[in-house]
């Protein structure tokens, strides 16, 4: 996916790139974690789940985010945001506040859900909770199985209860997803019932990696994976 484009394609495009979007509120569940709801024309944006809209952080750059809850009547649109302080997204979007006017692009991506499968799992870490938000009334109006798996610093290990997720177990971002021995250990690798089950794998591209090469010598339902940073990497 692009990130960054020249200026001179900005300025042509200027009219087309210009805010669209306007700040309604925004608030933080932890140091590291900023919910941001937007309002704007939405009506044309398709919110499949896996699908990301490109946002502006600067003139010339663009990143990828996820629609957390969306509503069409109203014209909103909350994405929660990773406040990592290492990129120039993280810090736009440190700094935005109320009646800020910013520019939402369009909603496209990678389709991550499949509803015809009962069992779903989900992996992932800070920037997969809008992801994990998006999809939990899904899991329950679809009468799923499901359990969310998420990778968290230690200041943001009590975000998924604020968020009001379900079934989730958030493990330490000690590096154990990197590791297959370890990943091996997990409880979904050792349990036979879910070897059919759905699997979605978001957040960091290594830990994404590792989990997927463990989980393929083992189940037989679909990976479905999508990397959502890698260190040193700008804008996945
Ligand atoms: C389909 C898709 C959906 C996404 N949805 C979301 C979302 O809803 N919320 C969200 O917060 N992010 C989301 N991301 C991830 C986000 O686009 C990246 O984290 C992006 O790199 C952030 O841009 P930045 O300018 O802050 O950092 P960049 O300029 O891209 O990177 C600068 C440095 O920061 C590091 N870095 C980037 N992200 C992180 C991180 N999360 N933690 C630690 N270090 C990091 C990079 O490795 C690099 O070294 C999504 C990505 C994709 C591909």
């Amino acid at each position: 996916m692009i990130s960054s484009i020249p200026k001179w394609v900005g300025d042509l495009f200027e009219s087309t790139l210009r805010p669209n979007v306007k700040v309604l509120e925004t608030s933080y569940l932890s140091s590291q974690i900023k919910k941001i709801r937007f309002q704007g024309d939405i009506s044309k944006m398709n919110f499949e789940i896996g699908y990301a809209n490109v946002l502006r952080v600067s003139e010339t750059e663009y990143r990828n985010y996820t629609a957390a809850y969306y509503n069409k009547a109203k014209a909103i649109i909350d994405i929660i945001f990773h406040i990592h302080t290492n990129g120039v997204g993280s810090e736009y979007f440190d700094s935005l506040k109320a009646d800020d006017e910013t520019f939402i692009g369009p909603s496209r991506g990678k389709k991550l859900y499949n509803p015809s499968i009962e069992n779903q799992f989900f992996f992932g870490d800070e920037t997969s909770l809008g992801l994990a938000c998006a999809l939990l009334p899904l899991m329950k109006n679809n009468h799923h199985q499901f359990q969310f798996y998420f990778e968290l610093d230690e200041e943001n290990k009590n975000v998924p209860k604020l968020l009001g997720l379900e079934n989730f177990t958030v493990f330490p971002k000690d590096g154990s997803f990197r590791n297959e021995k370890k990943v091996n250990e997990l409880p979904i690798c050792k349990t036979t019932d879910w070897l059919s089950a759905n699997y979605i794998l978001t957040g960091n591209v290594k830990s994404v990696q590792t989990f997927r090469k463990v989980l393929k010598h083992k189940v037989t339902g679909r990976i479905f994976h999508q990397g959502y940073w890698l260190e040193g990497k700008k804008g996945l």
